[in-house]
């Protein structure tokens, strides 16, 4: 109970999301959060608070699974592995590689915990390979009421499809299952290309690569291309170019953001700064890189066929807009999946997220690019920034009455809600 303490000041990775709680818990066991949550009249379950939305906050009970970590047992033959909720995935990659496993997809970055990764959808980037929550063979809940309840596809199958991406509104994740893959290593391959070039190739590389992750800067074109597929050769060297990654964009940022004119001359010094590059190393290490320089971000999923189009039409409504940014739009492909508050249920989709620097008032921007990702039938990433409530949100979701029905059997006081999460999900 010592790391426990009242009056918990909170803020999220980029500082835009502010909180105060009334009371701090980092359980040690599954009894204690148990009790913690049973006794709490709200709670709110924090990982590593790198959601850009106001997910986490609330007046009462602010409780992390930080001591809640590590790997609970694992099975060599079906590649599956139960770890503690509160497991950060820099700590994931290291111990699954330790029992000859692998996750079969990240994002690029490594820092978030897994209950809190799965929670909001976090996916990396594959038109065959669905978020981490598509990965998740079961999972282990804490009620409101403290009790227990296992879910996965054969054991209460309904809660499970809720459960899967359910931003913490059925109860706390304290263990989750998952489905991984033999530990595997992959090539990255990093080359810049004209955004016109690459536009009507983006279908086929989609196919022809196991991951595509593209980062389009709209006033130059510049698109920073970064494929990633299976290697046989040892590990090399997987660090990566720190100082273009971080000090250089961080300077660009700060000089665009003072001298706008400098934009978009910025952005034709990528093509020489990036260059083209390659590297192997065990998967876990190539996915992730240090992101230093900090933002707010908007992230839309929209149909995989219509994902160049919409690219295409969110750059060209920045470079009319005036808006100035310097981080580029990044431009990725996910599978699908059954889960019922999933932006992927129901087929594979496009991602095209927005980034603003964080000293920047990120709005100006997202409100240019929003309705364009609208009238795509984009659904929000749950864990960035978007403008949509309840209502506009229940049109893009088939299950969205099914997940109110299972949220008011699991929780009917609303012990797991926010002031946000009243207002996305109309409870
Ligand atoms: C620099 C940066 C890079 C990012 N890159 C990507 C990316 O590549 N792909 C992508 O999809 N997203 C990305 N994100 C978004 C991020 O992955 C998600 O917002 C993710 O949910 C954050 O995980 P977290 O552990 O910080 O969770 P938090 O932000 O702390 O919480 C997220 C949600 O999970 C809930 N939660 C946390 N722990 C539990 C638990 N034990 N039980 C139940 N609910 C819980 C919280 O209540 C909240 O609703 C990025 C964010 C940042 C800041």
């Amino acid at each position: 109970m010592e790391a426990r303490s009242s009056g918990a000041e909170w803020q999220n990775w980029s500082g835009y999301v502010r909180g105060r709680s009334r009371a701090f818990a980092q359980p040690a066991d599954e009894d204690e959060l148990r009790a913690l949550v049973a006794q709490a009249p709200r709670v709110r379950a924090v990982g590593a608070g790198h959601s850009f939305t106001p997910l986490v906050p609330t007046e009462h009970l602010l409780l992390s699974l930080d001591r809640l970590t590590g790997l609970l047992g694992h099975d060599p033959q079906r590649y599956t592995a139960t770890v503690w909720g509160g497991t950060r995935l820099y700590e994931l990659g290291p111990m699954l590689q330790e029992v000859g496993q692998a996750l079969p997809n990240m994002g690029d970055i490594d820092r978030q915990s897994i209950a809190g990764a799965v929670s909001t959808g976090t996916h990396g980037s594959g038109l065959g390979l669905g978020s981490l929550a598509a990965g998740v063979a079961g999972l282990r809940l804490v009620l409101a009421d403290g009790g227990v309840l296992e879910c996965s596809p054969a054991q209460n199958p309904e809660v499970f499809r809720a459960a899967g991406v359910s931003l913490g509104t059925l109860g706390v994740i304290s263990q989750v299952t998952l489905q991984n893959v033999p530990s595997y290593r992959l090539e990255e391959r990093v080359r810049v290309v004209g955004l016109s070039t690459l536009l009507p190739q983006l279908p086929s590389l989609a196919q022809e690569n196991r991951h595509l992750d593209c980062h389009v800067f709209p006033f130059s074109g510049q698109t920073i291309v970064k494929t990633l597929n299976p290697a046989q050769e040892p590990a090399g060297k997987t660090e990566v170019n720190s100082f273009v990654e971080n000090t250089v964009l961080r300077w660009a940022c700060e000089v665009a953001r003072a001298l706008p004119v400098l934009n978009a001359p910025l952005q034709r010094l990528v093509g020489v700064l990036v260059g083209s590059s390659r590297r192997v190393g065990e998967s876990y290490r190539i996915f992730a890189t240090p992101r230093e320089v900090r933002f707010n971000e908007m992230e839309y999923h929209v149909p995989a066929e219509r994902g160049p189009e919409c690219l295409e039409e969110v750059c060209h409504a920045i470079r009319r807009s005036g808006v100035q940014v310097f981080i580029p739009v990044e431009y990725r492909y996910v599978a699908g999946d059954g889960f019922w508050l999933s932006p992927f249920q129901g087929g594979a989709r496009a991602s095209i997220a927005v980034h603003q620097y964080h000293k920047q008032d990120p709005w100006p921007l997202f409100r240019v690019v929003e309705p364009v990702l609208r009238r795509y039938g984009g659904r929000p990433h749950w864990g960035k920034m978007h403008g949509l409530k309840a209502g506009e949100l229940r049109e893009l979701y088939p299950h969205w009455d099914d997940f109110r029905r299972v949220r008011l059997e699991l929780d009917p006081r609303g012990k797991f809600l926010n002031a946000h999460l009243r207002e996305v999900l109309g409870a």
